[in-house]
């Protein structure tokens, strides 16, 4: 069965440490999957990565009209010039949106849970989320993007 994990809220530490590479797609890593996936759609999230539910590896989930799509070492190997201004929010930060200005369409490598190497383009909504998501591997988060006088009560 899959578990309702605790998300990590905005400011720990946790979300703002550069995340690791995953070296094998195991066991563990799928029911790691399945948490997350089961933990975002009960949260009402449109995208979930591994430091929010405390651990700095390189994975990344979207919820998509298609269903759940894993990303295991996700790479933006492209962001396109045309940019589009939207608002955006956090499971982290909860409550708080504001709006971040986004490539619409980006190129992206990644494992899949197969451990298959997968190439993608994506636009809109889909780019938006990964790059945010992304960025979550790095210590990023949207609310970096806004002035200073912007940025939610800590
Ligand atoms: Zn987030």
């Amino acid at each position: 069965m899959p578990n309702i994990l605790p998300i990590i809220i905005y400011p720990d530490n946790i979300l703002r440490k550069k995340s690791i590479n995953i070296k094998k797609v195991d066991k563990e890593i799928r029911q790691l999957v399945l948490d997350m996936g089961h933990t975002m759609i009960a949260k009402d999230g449109v995208g979930l990565s591994a430091p929010q539910i405390g651990k700095n590896i390189r994975l990344i989930i979207i919820n998509t009209k298609d269903g759940i799509v894993a990303m295991i070492n996700p790479k933006i190997t492209k962001k396109f010039w045309a940019k589009e201004v939207g608002e955006e929010g956090c499971l982290s930060i909860p409550d708080f949106f504001g709006p971040v200005k986004r490539s619409k369409k980006i190129n992206v490598i990644y494992t899949d849970l197969e451990d298959k190497t997968v190439k993608l383009k994506a636009e809109g909504l889909f780019a938006r989320v990964i790059q945010h998501e992304v960025d979550h591997l790095e210590g990023i988060l949207f609310i970096d993007y806004l002035p200073k006088k912007k940025q939610p009560p800590v």
